[in-house]
């Protein structure tokens, strides 16, 4: 494995080199990002993994510095996995140049967390806009866990280059939890009411594939789980999977939620 610190070393190393895949993270890599990883290296001829925790995405100052750091155990891990290239830029190598792509969210894309994370999606895109022209990658591989970021980063890198995102499912603990880098904040008594909130959503979707007029039993279903598990939550919407659509039908839907735990914000979608 060769760890590149600057965007000089990243165009060395990739010189020459065709179908890479390419896996951007933050860092504190779980199973979830192993799971990209592994897709990365079985479907391309060299495989770059990034850590970089983007400032820009980061609407709370706070959020940015508590974010999770673990460079020296996320290398060892990485090393394990025999990844090609590990690419750790630094603030400057991403933004020092100038990004061409006019991004800015429609009405209707300024839902879930485009609503309550004003500027998040447009650090985001700015981000992968910038990662994608930078490596060049065949394809980028991202997780389900983020669902709107995938669709929002899918419509504007395809657009803008040959590069193709690939969907990667959702990695969760034996409890159902969806792996997070953030789940490191919750301590353990959290981490299993989150766990069982997860299930407890799967089985409602399960029960509404049998009922109607399914936004009442979703407003139901919010107040329930305020009283349950004494979150605070942001949203807990049926969604379209193709355009975020609000929909009152199961048919090519997600159920999507985000909430604060301990003032630790979780997002998920069954
Ligand atoms: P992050 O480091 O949180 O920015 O995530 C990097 C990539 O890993 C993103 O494409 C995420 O969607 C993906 N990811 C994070 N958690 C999971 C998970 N539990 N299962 C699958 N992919 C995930």
């Amino acid at each position: 494995m060769k760890t590149l610190l600057n965007n000089i070393d990243l165009n060395e190393a990739l010189s020459g080199k065709s179908n890479i895949g390419f896996v951007p993270t933050m860092g504190s890599l779980h199973e979830g990002h192993l799971s990209l990883i592994k897709k990365s290296l079985k479907l391309s001829s060299k495989t770059v993994v990034s850590i970089f925790v983007n400032p820009r995405q980061f609407n709370n100052k706070k959020d940015y510095k508590k974010y999770p750091r673990n460079i020296k155990k996320d290398l060892k891990i990485l090393k394990r996995l025999k990844v090609d290239f590990v690419y750790l830029p630094k603030i400057k190598d991403i933004y020092k140049f100038k990004n061409k792509i006019k991004i800015k969210l429609t009405k209707q894309d300024k839902i879930l967390c485009a609503k309550y994370r004003k500027g998040h999606f447009e650090g985001v895109i700015e981000v992968m806009t910038r990662l994608t022209k930078i490596v060049n990658p065949s394809k980028i591989f991202m997780g389900e866990k983020d669902f709107q970021q995938l669709l929002l980063v899918k419509k504007y890198v395809e657009k803008n280059f040959k590069s193709k995102i690939v969907f990667c499912k959702t990695i969760r603990d034996k409890n159902k939890l969806a792996l997070s880098s953030r789940n490191i904040l919750l301590d353990r008594n959290n981490l299993n009411k989150a766990g069982k909130l997860a299930e407890d959503l799967i089985n409602f979707k399960k029960k509404l594939l049998k009922k109607k007029n399914l936004k009442n039993l979703i407003f139901m279903k919010k107040n329930e789980l305020k009283r349950n598990y004494d979150i605070k939550i942001d949203y807990l919407e049926l969604r379209n999977t193709k355009n975020l659509k609000l929909t009152d039908k199961i048919t090519n839907a997600k159920i999507f939620i985000a909430y604060y735990i301990n003032k630790v914000r979780l997002i998920d979608n069954y």
